[in-house]
């Protein structure tokens, strides 16, 4: 191939350009807080949006599959406090948009269908002569329920589920709902918005024949790292939901059925659940660890503290690609380090096959991996994860009179260099990308902090430790010290707990393997009460 040519060229669009798009408005179940919880097509709609018109129960996190060009309209109604819009306007931005030809996803908590509008948002697409799809949802109500370990239907309890609101005012004359039908007429009642009136339903349930002994779960933010559930009995709930101040969303699950949570609770059983970890991190790292920490049950916070930028000057390692064959080892010390020294190989129309001549090593599993996904297997990884067990593995295999190169961001770790010059190794560090302190999240932070609600910081790096605690300034700097006493401070591996303990902190978790999946078991196990 030559320089510049594109040899296939694949046809950028199969749409028509000429087709006037005609607008559509989709109705999708965003599910009951878990935003793994959306259906495939939910998903598969949402990143084809051209608008997401979205309310206070859907996941925001799922606006992040949306394309980053498209509208977002927030249409939030938070129950019992003032609307933020009317239902007409609502229905005026869907038909709006609709008729400027946009896809758009009226995006809505649970399943659209059950107490969330769904139908009179239809009605009105239904009568403007309006496109539209509806897709279901998982309902807070089964969410709840399973989320609390709770079988709504069971063949050895009952076979009646039935879905309430408790909206309206049980006490009112002409209810919408026959309490008297109702409270014995399914095994398992399950009410939304119920919380405020919780002593009427309570009262209602016994006034029409439900034993006072009935168990009762009440499920606030279900499905969710905020899950907070308590169970009790019609005659003990409303003063447990109050003394543990439980407000909305909850939902309330009366039945016989509840009594099996005690036996398939498995939810908040989990070993991080509860817990609020701060993962400090680089602007563009994916975040692996917030995934590795949320499936043992972890609420994260996300805090980037370094910002990976390119260089302004590529000449130096420009320079190096020249004359790979003269090296003996090429190192690379992160994964940073690899992306970005391919990057500028690709730049210069090279690839893989220039690599053939040097033995090439990595620091650790995940370096080594991203370097097997640019067609290249490490010939080296140390046994231990760290510029130090890099060198020592070299050591062993004796670096006298051998030419290194080790790719590595503009500053950085001196050990690995040095000890290997100090063995009688020609070493050459150029950078391939930068680093920057970044302070976006300080306020959220010293917020958090300040109200206790942190239990665990990560570190992944010295750099996230140090630019971390630089963040905060010479003035924060004692009041963030004080804070940070109630909290574990958890590092990846030994050189990042050294920095940390270096700056004057503790380190209490420190993982063994030293890797993301090393971190998270660390955690885990400094979790896990030893009784
Ligand atoms: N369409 C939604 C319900 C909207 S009505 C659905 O299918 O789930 C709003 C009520 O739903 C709240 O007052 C609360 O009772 C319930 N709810 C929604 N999400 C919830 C959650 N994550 N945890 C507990 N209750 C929830």
């Amino acid at each position: 191939m030559m320089d510049g040519e594109i040899v296939y060229r694949i046809n950028e669009s199969n749409e028509d350009k000429s087709m006037k798009k005609s607008g559509k408005v989709y109705l999708v179940g965003a599910g009951p807080g878990d935003p793994g919880l959306i259906t495939v097509r939910g998903k598969s709609l949402l990143e084809k949006a051209d608008a997401v018109v979205y309310d206070y129960l859907a996941n925001p996190k799922l606006l992040q599959l949306a394309p980053v060009d498209a509208e977002l309209y927030y249409v939030g109604k938070k129950g019992g406090a003032r609307h933020n819009h009317t239902q007409e306007e609502i229905n005026d931005i869907l038909v709006k948009l609709v008729k400027e030809g946009k896809k758009v996803v009226r995006l809505k908590g649970g399943d659209p269908f059950i107490f969330g509008r769904g139908g009179e948002e239809l009605e009105v697409m239904a009568d403007q002569g309006m496109a539209f799809e509806v897709i279901p949802g998982v309902t807070s109500a089964t969410a709840a329920a399973t989320y609390a370990g709770i079988p709504i239907t069971h063949r050895g309890y009952t076979a009646t589920v039935a879905f309430l609101t408790g909206h309206e005012d049980p006490t009112k004359t002409e209810s919408n709902i026959d309490w008297e039908k109702l409270s014995t007429g399914a095994g398992t009642l399950v009410v939304y918005m119920g919380i405020k009136n919780l002593p009427n339903i309570v009262e209602k349930l016994l006034k029409y024949g439900r034993s006072p002994k009935t168990p009762v779960a009440v499920v606030r933010w279900a499905s969710t790292p905020r899950q907070r559930s308590v169970v009790g009995t019609l005659d003990t709930i409303a003063g447990i939901v109050v003394d543990a101040g439980i407000k909305a969303p909850a939902l309330i699950v009366v039945g016989e059925v509840v009594s099996l949570r005690e036996k398939l609770d498995w939810y908040e059983k989990r070993p991080l659940f509860g817990r609020r970890i701060l993962v400090t991190r680089t602007r563009q790292q994916a975040s692996t660890l917030v995934a590795g920490l949320e499936e043992q049950g972890a609420e994260c916070f996300e805090c980037s503290t370094i910002n990976i930028q390119p260089l302004e000057n590529y000449d130096e390692i420009d320079g190096e690609l020249e004359r790979l064959k003269e090296y003996h080892w090429i190192l690379f010390t992160s994964i940073n380090g690899v992306k970005y020294f391919f990057d500028r190989l690709h730049k210069k129309g090279m690839d893989a096959r220039d690599l053939k001549g040097p033995d090439i090593a990595c620091v650790g599993r995940a370096t080594a991996d991203l370097l097997f996904n640019y067609g290249i297997n490490a010939d080296l990884i140390p046994n231990t994860f760290t510029g130090e067990g890099l060198a020592e593995s070299l050591l062993d295999l004796g670096v006298e009179g051998r030419n290194i190169l080790i790719p590595r961001a503009k500053v950085g770790y001196e050990l690995l260099p040095e000890t290997l010059r100090g063995a009688g190794a020609q070493v050459s560090v150029v950078p391939v990308y930068q680093n920057f302190p970044e302070g976006d999240c300080v306020d959220m932070v010293r917020e958090k902090l300040r109200a206790g609600e942190l239990d665990i910081l990560t570190f992944t790096s010295s750099s996230t430790v140090k630019n971390f605690i630089s963040m905060f300034g010479e003035e924060g700097r004692e009041e963030l010290f004080q804070l940070l006493k109630g909290v574990k401070l958890a590092a990846i591996g030994p050189v990042t707990g050294k920095t940390l303990r270096d700056n004057g902190l503790p380190v209490d978790v420190e993982a063994k393997e030293h890797t993301i999946d090393g971190l998270v078991e660390a955690i885990v196990d400094s979790c896990i009460d030893p009784d």
